[in-house]
């Protein structure tokens, strides 16, 4: 489902943030991207949803050529695919249901389904009792799981998490890494880049090293590897 073939990104200011990147990632698969500040974690991951273009090479999300993919065809990409950020990006005039119903009036969900349907994923983290509050009446842990519910509304053949615990406490990192596992049992492909290593090493997964715009490493039920 997702296909690298000799990917090579520079920036236009001259920085090579991928060197030369081969990997493939089945449906179904949990994969974490680890590596060092600076190595292309996150250059990596927004490959696969069309946020930077490769400089030279190939790439195929869910039978799509990216480099033969049409602007106006972006938004079609980006349907099949929910991204979790550091920092949520939660819209903060909207309540929680309706930053999650957001996705779904985009694409013309009927009032009645989308009702269901934000009920179901706010159940799924947990937070049906905080429907009609806005983001700032909640803790980082809560904003996380909306931001989770809002990516994972569509039902989303994969999920993309760019250091999603990277703001929070242990404690409530791990209730995110349950809904990641109950996301993930339920056939999403996730893909998390992040730098806790107590996570990577207690739950066992495929995992990517990434340095210096290189793979290093591609392990089943790998380890984190390296110290920070
Ligand atoms: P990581 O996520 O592992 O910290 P990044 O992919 O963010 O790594 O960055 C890889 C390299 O590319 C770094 O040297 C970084 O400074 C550079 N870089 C990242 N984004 C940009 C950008 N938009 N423009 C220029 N350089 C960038
Ligand atoms: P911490 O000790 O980092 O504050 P917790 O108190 O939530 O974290 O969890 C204690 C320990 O239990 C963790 O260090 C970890 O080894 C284990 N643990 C917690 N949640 C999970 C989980 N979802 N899957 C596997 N192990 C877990």
């Amino acid at each position: 489902m997702i296909e690298m073939k000799d990917v090579y990104k520079t920036y236009p200011n001259g920085v090579t943030a991928l060197n030369g990147i081969n990997l493939s990632i089945d449906q179904g698969e949990f994969v974490y991207v680890v590596g060092p500040s600076g190595a292309g974690k996150s250059t990596l991951i927004s490959m696969m949803f069309r946020e930077e273009k490769p400089t030279k090479g190939s790439i195929a999300i869910n039978g799509i050529q990216l480099n033969k993919l049409k602007e106006r065809k972006v938004p079609h990409l980006r349907r099949d695919i929910g991204v979790v950020f550091q920092d949520f990006k939660l819209l903060p005039r909207l309540t929680v249901y309706e930053n999650i119903a957001f996705a779904l009036e985009v694409i013309e969900e009927s009032p009645k389904n989308i009702r269901r349907r934000v009920m179901e994923v706010l159940d799924l983290v947990k937070l049906k009792n905080k429907a009609r509050h806005i983001p700032d009446e909640l803790s980082g842990g809560e904003q996380q799981r909306v931001s989770i519910a809002r990516a994972i509304v569509n039902r989303p053949k994969m999920m993309i998490a760019d250091e999603p615990t990277g703001n929070l406490d242990p404690e409530t990192s791990w209730e995110i890494m349950r809904i990641f596992e109950e996301i993930n049992a339920r056939g999403t492909t996730i893909i998390m880049a992040t730098h806790s290593k107590e996570i990577v090493n207690t739950i066992k997964k495929r995992v990517i090293a990434v340095e210096n715009g290189r793979i290093f490493r591609d392990e089943e039920r790998g380890e984190y590897g390296y110290e920070v």
